[in-house]
C-alpha cells in the first residue's frame, strides 16, 4: 500500500516552537493532507551557508519527502531569536535578524525550486512573543 502526504514542513529544531507549531499546523489549514517534518537547527540556514555535504544531506531529505511521499507543497518555517543564527551572526536588532532569515528563506526556496519545479513553496516567519515560545505570530512571506 502506498503511503503519501501532501506537505513537507521544514522547521528549526528549537523545542520552544513545539506547542505553537503544533497548534498552527492544526489551525492554519495549510497542512491539509498531512505533512512530513524536516527539523534542522536554523531550518534552511544550512542549505544556504553549509558546505556541499551538508547541502546534499539536506536535499536528500527533501527528496525522500517529494519522491516517496509525493509531497506537493513545502512550507519553510523560520523563527525569531534563533540560536543557530545567533551562533553565526551578530544582529543589532530583531528586524536585522528577520531580514537575514527572510533572505535565506528566499535563497532556499530558489535552490529547492530548481530541483523540484512542480512543488509549491511557502515561506512563513514566526515572531516569538516571549523567550519561551508561549505565543508565536505566524507571518506568510511573499
Ligand atoms: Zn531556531
Amino acid at each position: 500500500m502506498s503511503h503519501t502526504c501532501k506537505n513537507l514542513l521544514i522547521r528549526c529544531m528549537d523545542f520552544r516552537l513545539n506547542a505553537e507549531v503544533e497548534r498552527w499546523t492544526k489551525e492554519s489549514g495549510i497542512f491539509e493532507g498531512g505533512f512530513d517534518v524536516l527539523s534542522v537547527a536554523g531550518a534552511c540556514k544550512s542549505l544556504t551557508d553549509g558546505n556541499e555535504e551538508v547541502k546534499d544531506n539536506f536535499l536528500s531529505n527533501v527528496f525522500v519527502s517529494t519522491a516517496l511521499h509525493e509531497v506537493c507543497k513545502i512550507v519553510i518555517f523560520h523563527h525569531s531569536d534563533c540560536g543557530a543564527y545567533a551562533r553565526s551572526y551578530q544582529f543589532s536588532s530583531r528586524e536585522e535578524e528577520k531580514k537575514k532569515q527572510i533572505e535565506d528563506m528566499k535563497k532556499a526556496k530558489e535552490i529547492i525550486h530548481e530541483k523540484y519545479p512542480n512543488v509549491e513553496i511557502v515561506l512563513v516567519f514566526g515572531a516569538m512573543k516571549d523567550g519561551e515560545g508561549r505565543e508565536i505570530e505566524f507571518e506568510k512571506i511573499n
